[in-house]
């Protein structure tokens, strides 16, 4: 009985490795049914923003056991407990700060790179924080490797990164307890950041924070979120 388990079992490691990988045309095929079914046909409607999903290999951004996942509708883990975000609200996200080309923007939540790797693709200057060395340095390898021109910095993203303030747009990628009070200093007057907020664990509000010419801050929820936690200095515990 065991014998014949084993062999099962080998037939179909067997199987499993005989099978092709996608090829590269699968896997772009793949990007575009997802740009037309998952953004375009909602309500993301910014050419740069479908361009830059269009273009940017989503599926070099997850684990490679993955890969055949990579396009579908939801997020998906990229280790450390941390997930990449569906690929609808990585859209949404970077249509709703309206960037201009050029405009500095700062990442908070690296992860695997592909929220970063996506508003350069828009031609915006990046700078992203991640507070878990080993996906800083796996996101900065990987961006590298593809080409994408974005700073990367270990550290917490409560604080910002004052030597590269003001910046245009500010996203932060992990769900909030409160707006951390150094991004919002470090957003340029007339800047937008956008950021999950929630006092409950997995069950937070998108809000869309926009700061006047004369400094003045005024707020809004866009839509229910679920968000891996934003840690570290002023987040209050819960
Ligand atoms: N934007 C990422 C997904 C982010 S998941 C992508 O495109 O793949 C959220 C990330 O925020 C995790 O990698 C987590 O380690 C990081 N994070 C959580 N708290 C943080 C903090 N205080 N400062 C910086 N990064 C933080």
């Amino acid at each position: 009985m065991l014998k014949r388990v084993l062999v099962g079992c080998v037939a179909l490691l067997a199987l499993a490795l005989a099978l092709p990988a996608p090829a590269a045309e699968d896997y772009a095929a793949a990007r575009q049914l997802m740009v037309a079914r998952q953004l375009a046909a909602r309500d993301i409607s910014d050419p740069r923003v479908l361009a830059a999903m269009d273009q940017v290999p989503r599926h070099e951004f997850v684990p490679p056991a993955l890969r055949g996942q990579a396009y579908r509708d939801h997020p998906l883990p990229i280790g450390q407990g941390q997930t990449i975000s569906q690929p609808y609200i990585v859209a949404f996200m970077s249509q709703a700060v309206k960037l201009k080309p050029g405009d500095k923007v700062l990442e908070i939540g690296t992860g695997s790179g592909y929220q970063a790797a996506v508003l350069a693709a828009m031609g915006a200057k990046v700078y992203s924080v991640e507070i878990i060395p080993e996906l800083a340095a796996q996101a900065e390898a990987r961006l590298k490797r593809l080409g994408y021109a974005v700073q990367i910095r270990v550290g917490d993203g409560n604080q910002g990164w004052p030597q590269e303030a003001p910046f245009e747009a500010i996203l932060v990628t992990a769900a909030a307890r409160r707006i951390p009070p150094k991004l919002l200093e470090q957003l340029k007057p007339g800047g937008r950041m956008i950021i999950p907020v929630g006092s409950g664990p997995w069950s937070e509000e998108l809000v869309l924070v926009k700061k006047g010419p004369g400094g003045k801050v005024t707020s809004h929820s866009l839509m229910a979120v679920r968000f891996v936690p934003l840690v570290g200095g002023d987040q209050p515990k819960p």
